[in-house]
């Protein structure tokens, strides 16, 4: 095989992998993806929006405040500062892109949420943002003459040559194989959410890409840091996606409160419901283990509900559950995975022609806790960014030496799967102690099937750094930190 003109090959269509194969033209893109039209992804579910600071009274070094303020300041200060300097052209270049965003009294309609000191959230058709990201990028994909899309493939593993990234090997639908050589291959393969028992992923957000990475020996960062979102709709708990309701049910009153109607959040924190994600993450998993129950109760909106909230009362219809009448059950689940595959600004990761943006890369902009509707926006930011650097010069000469294949592991059997998902949940969810990790670290050693599957080392490899971070931080939270505080003291 001989890499002079081999494509840009980027894994995964969401708004990252978008992003970065829109701007590497004129270079030959590649994009792969497992479902079609960039849809399978965490960016179609993206509710809240994504922020910018545009307003009259904001600015990025305010934007930048927030973002450490909510990452507990284990940020990379540069990261933020690039993210938040670089949001209003992202926003102009989205909107160029056919983005719908919502309009009021002549400007972009910018909504407040939890953790932002300003309005500074866009959204396009109310709820409905992720979706409209993505379709939009897709079609401006699609006229893209640079930019081939083989949807339906499975990226499992990547070829090497003299140390160098330089192809990977696909699996399509119908069950062959094709390796493909690549000028560089970007991994936009987004997060790990559906490892978890619990959790508002799709089935697609599984860390298969950074499970790749690792199994290549690249280097990662902050995987242990997982965000949990406290209120994903408990109906079904044994279905791979929970739906989100989200904070702004809260927002417009909605009260947490158990079996017996007392409310969860009094004396908890001074916001009540509207606490940081992590403290109200807790206070639900707790009340649910202690079996007093955590329900949402929205039932002062009445018949709004279905207008205020289209998707959130759809999914609560859908699972028999009419919140103008009775209250939500709800539990935390996994949302969001701060850590990734470590990469520079530029989406470098330590091996040479591999890359990485979006969800499954971490350039340390979240810290140890993402500020709500930044994800979509680093998507596009470290996207275009990455995208506009290979497309103007390629990382290094083409490599000569023989081609190495690394594959990760064969994947879980489902039941299996369904077995590490709930381990995982219970050991490495919104509560965690050094008892609970290692018990859960010796079952995986003990369960061939799971040792055997990279999903069963992924899961190793962040309960190991989990165990190692001994100090509650952010998102990661050790309930055992101050009886280890007081037995080394
Ligand atoms: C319910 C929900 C609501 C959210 N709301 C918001 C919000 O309001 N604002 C915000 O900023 N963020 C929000 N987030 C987070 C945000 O949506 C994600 O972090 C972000 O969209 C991730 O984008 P991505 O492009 O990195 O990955 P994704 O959009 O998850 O895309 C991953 C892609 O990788 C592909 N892929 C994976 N593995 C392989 C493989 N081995 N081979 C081939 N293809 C592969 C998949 O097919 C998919 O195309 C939300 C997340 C969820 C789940």
């Amino acid at each position: 095989m001989s890499l002079s003109g081999a494509p840009l090959v980027v894994v995964g269509a969401g708004v990252a992998g978008l992003s970065v194969a829109l701007a590497a033209a004129p270079r030959r893109v590649l994009l792969l993806s497992r479902g079609h039209g960039g849809l399978d992804g965490s960016s179609a579910l993206a509710q809240g929006g994504i922020a910018a600071a545009l307003g009259p009274d904001d600015s990025p070094a305010l934007h930048a405040a927030d973002t450490l303020a909510a990452g507990a300041h284990h940020n990379a200060r540069e990261a933020v500062h690039l993210l938040t300097a670089q949001a209003p052209a992202a926003i102009a270049w989205l909107a160029r892109q056919g983005v719908p965003f919502d309009r009021e009294h002549g400007g972009w309609a910018l909504g407040r949420e939890g953790g932002h000191g300003h309005a500074r959230i866009l959204h396009a058709g109310g709820d409905a943002s992720g979706r409209a990201l993505v379709l939009a990028l897709a079609a401006a994909v699609r006229r893209a003459g640079h930019v081939e899309w083989r949807e339906g493939v499975e990226v499992e593993a990547l070829l090497l040559r003299d140390g160098h990234v330089a192809g990977v090997r696909v699996r399509a639908d119908d069950g062959t194989d094709a390796l493909v050589e690549a000028s560089a291959v970007v991994l936009a393969s987004g997060g790990l959410g559906a490892l978890f028992a619990a959790t508002t992923n799709p089935a697609t957000v599984d860390g298969a890409g950074l499970a790749l990475a690792l199994a290549a020996g690249a280097r990662a960062r902050d995987i242990e840091f997982v965000q949990f979102h406290p209120t994903a709709l408990a109906a079904d708990e044994t279905a791979c996606r929970l739906p989100l309701v989200t904070e702004a049910l809260r927002g417009a009153g909605a009260v947490l409160r158990d079996r017996d109607g007392r409310p969860l959040m009094r004396g908890v924190h001074p916001q009540g419901d509207l606490a940081p994600r992590d403290i109200v993450s807790r206070r639900v998993w707790q009340a649910r283990h202690t079996g007093a129950g955590a329900f949402l109760h929205a039932q002062h909106l009445g018949d709004g509900f279905a207008a205020q909230f289209p998707t959130v009362f759809a999914a609560c219809m859908a699972h028999g559950i009419d919140p103008r009448r009775e209250p939500i059950p709800v539990t935390p689940a996994a949302h969001f995975h701060m850590g990734g595959v470590a990469v520079d600004l530029d989406g470098r990761s330590s091996l040479p022609g591999l890359y990485a943006v979006g969800e499954v890369a971490c350039s340390g902009v979240h810290g140890a806790n993402r500020l709500a509707s930044n994800s979509l926006l680093e998507g596009v930011v470290f996207g275009r960014r990455v995208g506009a650097r290979l497309g103007a010069a390629l990382p290094s000469a083409p490599a000569r030496g023989p081609w190495r294949e690394v594959a990760r592991a064969p994947a879980a059997a489902p039941a299996a799967l369904a077995r590490l998902r709930r381990l995982f949940w219970e050991s490495a969810g919104p509560l965690r102690d050094g008892a609970g990790l290692r018990a859960a670290l010796a079952q995986l050693r003990d369960d061939e099937e799971l040792r055997a599957s990279w999903q069963g080392a992924l899961a190793g490899e962040l309960l190991t750094a989990a165990l190692a971070r001994t100090a509650s931080l952010g998102a990661h939270f050790r309930c055992d930190a101050d009886d280890m505080r007081a037995a080394t003291a």
